[in-house]
């Protein structure tokens, strides 16, 4: 028996049989993680996964594109043979989104060239999405948040963003690295192991004590080199859980600040955490504590949809391709650097 309702009154362009609810098939592959995702209006309808993880350092972008391509074949068999337990087939299927950029290059090539064949191959629309709108649509969708400020904070990216005047505006972001590399770069240096965030929380779950680090706003901009440097320096006289601690508490209190002052130059009463490192429990209640001072919703997903996976690119997917937001085939080479703020967003 299927567990959706199939009557959803879905716009779409390119929809081969209106009867039945339209599947849309997601593949993310920007970076570390390789996720295929396939969802309907409704719910998540499968959901498969294999994480590139470096033998030393960190993503290495040949290691990670090599990665994607020995296991998309994998991936993608294992979230169809999902889909079809919940009764659909590939007919179901309307449209194939990919994560379209920013992201490594040789990853996203990787990823769009299986998106290009499967389009083809089951004849049906394709849908570039852009990697850092779909963490916050996949957000908005799963915490049912209307027009939220968005901090998004993951590993290459870290920017606090908000819907205005047709489009996904970024309001501050970072002026060097994303929050999560530095993590990564921090702990790499320490001799902790990758991913280094979830190894900083929990040696920083251990102290209390503060050792003052340089704390970089620069208007709604944040930065974090300097502060990496600064904690590799501590870290060679001070207890390792202290720094992680000092590091964390720098690191998230900036970016709350800046969250915060979104929100008040915004007027908006919603914030949304996004991005790998929304997953730590101490910058929730940082945000969280804000919020509730300031009289506002504090909202993330569950941890599976916070950091990159395959259900965000074919849930946004679905969005674009109800407001015919598909490309052609030729028109669908990958960019590297591509912006939340250079889309149109059409579906709002
Ligand atoms: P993403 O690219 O959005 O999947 O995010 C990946 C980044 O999230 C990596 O840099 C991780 O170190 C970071 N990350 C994952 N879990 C945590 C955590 N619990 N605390 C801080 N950072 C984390
Ligand atoms: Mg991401």
């Amino acid at each position: 028996m299927r567990d959706i309702k199939i009557d959803s009154p879905v716009e779409s362009v390119d929809i081969r049989n209106s009867s039945r609810s339209e599947l849309i098939l997601g593949i993310e592959g920007t970076a570390w993680n390789l996720s295929v995702g396939i969802v309907s209006e409704e719910e998540v309808i499968s959901f498969a996964e294999s994480a590139y993880l470096p033998k030393s350092g960190g993503i290495h972008p040949r290691e990670a594109a090599q990665h994607h391509a020995e296991k998309i074949v994998d991936v993608l068999r294992e979230a169809l043979k999902k889909m079809k337990e919940k009764g659909f087939s590939e007919e179901d299927i309307r449209g194939v989104a990919f994560s379209i950029g920013p992201g490594l290059g040789q990853s996203l090539r990787i990823v769009a060239t299986a998106a290009r064949s499967l389009a083809l191959k089951w004849r049906v629309s394709l849908i570039g999405v852009n990697h850092c709108i779909a963490h916050i649509e996949v957000g908005r969708w799963m915490c049912g948040t209307e027009d939220p400020i968005v901090l998004y904070l993951s590993g290459a990216n870290s920017q606090v963003l908000g819907y205005m005047a047709g489009r996904y505006r970024i309001f501050g972001e970072t002026l060097d690295i994303g929050l999560g590399n530095a993590l990564d770069k921090f702990a790499r240096s320490v001799g902790l192991k990758h991913p280094g965030g979830p190894e900083i929380e929990r040696l920083a779950q251990k102290s209390s004590r503060y050792i003052e680090l340089p704390y970089t706003v620069k208007g709604m901009d944040f930065a974090f080199s300097g502060i990496l440097s600064a904690a590799k320096k501590l870290a060679e006289k001070y207890p390792l859980e202290d720094v992680c601690y000092s590091l964390q508490e720098t690191v998230f209190a900036m970016c709350t600040e800046v969250a915060e002052r979104a929100l008040a130059h915004t007027q908006k009463d919603e914030l949304l955490l996004v991005g790998g490192v929304g997953m730590n429990k101490r910058l929730q209640k940082m945000l969280k504590d804000m919020c509730e001072d300031r009289g506002a919703r504090f909202y993330t997903p569950p941890p599976e949809y916070t950091k990159d996976n395959g259900v965000m690119i074919a849930y946004t997917g679905l969005l674009m391709m109800r407001s015919g937001c598909t490309i052609p085939i030729e028109k669908s080479r990958v960019n590297p650097d591509f912006r939340p703020d250079e889309v149109e967003v059409k579906w709002k």
